[in-house]
């Protein structure tokens, strides 16, 4: 048992307890899995945005007929080291959870209303994580391919009654000095964008940090002063679209550089945790577009190499990787007579050159079967037949409707026509309640074992910081339907 934990269980009187003749206590306060469990210095907490089960499953194929290799996700899992979990991410109002109300969850230990950030219904403050690990001295990180001030990076930081907000969020990690943040959402910090017309990052080069907008300018950052970096106006390229462009591909630093070199910068702080987000795979997924979203997660997948890289160099650093929820549950079907095709079919990815997100105005564009058949032709190698492209053209005439409406989208649409070509089908276009996988390795791993609430990743960063704190919760909200019995039930 390490010093720092005799220490607490003392304080808390579990020692005493045991003592007195509770064996099954005692037994708890000497489990050698618990008690061999060292503190980490350095906290690395890798999130894939909206990564459903499907979606982990396609980009390890992706990967092998890419890369000619799997997931390092998986190699991961495979470590006789590595603990895992699954994780129940459901919100205060829904067991379908939006980014703000998980990232919450994680950022505060207690859950919130779909669309907050670390606030009570009462509009009472939450503390979030990063804050209670700066007055412990820790530095901290975020690294993005979304907007710097999107949910989930800013769950760990932000109070807001609004995910949406994003200016006001930007002004807080001003306030909250985090010493590094990289990833898209220029526009928010940028005066003559910004509604308030604050010069924000004047302002940021005023607290020390070094900003930064292009790739080039952060692989020559000094390492002396804190990060601003926003690669992008909104959220940073699909890595699909990176890719096709030489002009993205220059400016634009993939999550795996960003991430190496805010662990370069991090690495000189005697404590830190850094947070790292693959997350515009949950935009891909609302898309129905599974090459955007597995070459994203391919992309993560090397941010989650660097990582691991880091970890073999210094021991003491906890390395989480989870996701916050499901998005649209993609899946490989079985197509063909005993389901032979179905790998024939997810072949076809390889072909794909631009995201559903890219296409999308050239497609609003095309009004006949000629002209969306020749457009499908040269982005995905996909030859329509002429029955199903009039088909989809019927729907973006308003014509017909789907008869789900949770595929009333352009996008949802052309996810579903290139299931005939792809193999990959979809449940929906939204966020789904899925328990989500959690792997963890390092020092403290066995903490995230079994089955978690999402509020219970907190409670265990905090007790690995040594660091004895609560913020308050509020029981679970009644959606409006079903009753606040079935809630209760789903609990
Ligand atoms: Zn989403």
């Amino acid at each position: 048992m390490t010093s720092n934990r005799r220490r607490f269980l003392q304080r808390s009187g579990w020692l005493a307890t045991a003592a007195a003749g509770f064996p099954g206590l005692a037994r708890a306060a000497e489990d050698p899995a618990v008690a061999s469990a060292a503190r980490p210095r350095h906290v690395i907490h890798l999130v894939v945005d909206g990564m459903s089960s499907g979606t982990l499953t396609a980009a390890d194929y992706f990967s092998r007929l890419a890369r000619q290799q799997g997931l390092r996700w998986f190699d991961l899992a495979r470590s006789p080291d590595t603990v895992s979990a699954f994780v129940n991410m459901r919100s205060l109002n829904s067991v379908v959870t939006d980014s703000s109300a998980a990232s919450s969850s994680w950022g505060s230990g207690s859950r919130v209303v779909n669309g907050v950030l670390n606030q009570l219904p009462d509009g009472r403050d939450l503390r979030p994580l990063f804050s209670l690990l700066d007055e412990a001295r820790w530095e901290r990180g975020l690294v993005t391919t979304t907007e710097i001030t999107h949910a989930t990076p800013a769950g760990f930081v932000a109070n807001c009654s609004s995910r949406g907000d994003a200016e006001d969020i930007a002004a807080q990690y001003l306030a909250r000095h985090v010493e590094v943040l990289l990833g898209g959402g220029r526009k928010f910090f940028d005066p003559k964008q910004r509604k308030d017309k604050r010069d924000l990052p004047g302002a940021f080069r005023a607290a020390g940090y070094a900003v930064m907008n292009q790739a080039a300018e952060l692989a020559a950052a000094p390492l002396g002063p804190r990060w601003l970096g926003t690669f992008a106006n909104g959220h940073l390229p699909f890595s699909v679209d990176r890719q096709a462009s030489s002009t993205l591909s220059r400016s634009v630093p993939v999550l795996a550089e960003m991430t190496r070199r805010a662990l370069a910068k991090l690495a000189r702080a005697d404590r830190f945790i850094l947070q790292v987000e693959g997350g515009r795979v949950d935009h891909a997924a609302h898309n129905c577009d599974i090459v955007a979203a597995a070459r994203d997660l391919v992309a993560f997948d090397e941010a989650l190499e660097v990582c691991l890289e880091f970890q073999r160099r210094e021991r003491d650093t906890l390395v989480v990787v989870t996701t916050d929820h499901g998005t649209a549950n993609p899946g490989l079907n079985g197509t063909g007579t005993a389901y032979k095709e179905t790998p024939a079919l997810f072949a076809h990815t390889l072909r794909v050159t631009r995201s559903f997100e890219h296409l999308e105005a050239d497609l609003k564009k095309a009004s006949t079967v000629a002209e969306l058949s020749r457009l499908l032709r040269e982005a995905t190698g996909y030859k329509v037949p002429e029955a199903k492209a009039a088909q989809f053209l019927a729907w973006a005439d308003k014509r017909t409707a789907p008869l789900y409406d949770g595929m009333d989208s352009l996008s949802a649409q052309l996810g579903q026509l290139l299931a005939n070509y792809l193999g990959v089908g979809w449940t929906g276009s939204a966020h789904t309640a899925d328990f989500v996988p959690l792997l963890a390795r390092g020092p403290g791993a066995t903490r995230f074992h079994g089955y978690l609430q999402n509020t219970d990743v907190f409670r265990h960063y905090l007790a690995l910081a040594d660091i004895d704190f609560r913020n308050p919760e509020v029981p679970l909200l009644a959606e409006s339907r079903p009753g606040a019995a079935e809630v209760e039930a789903l609990a």
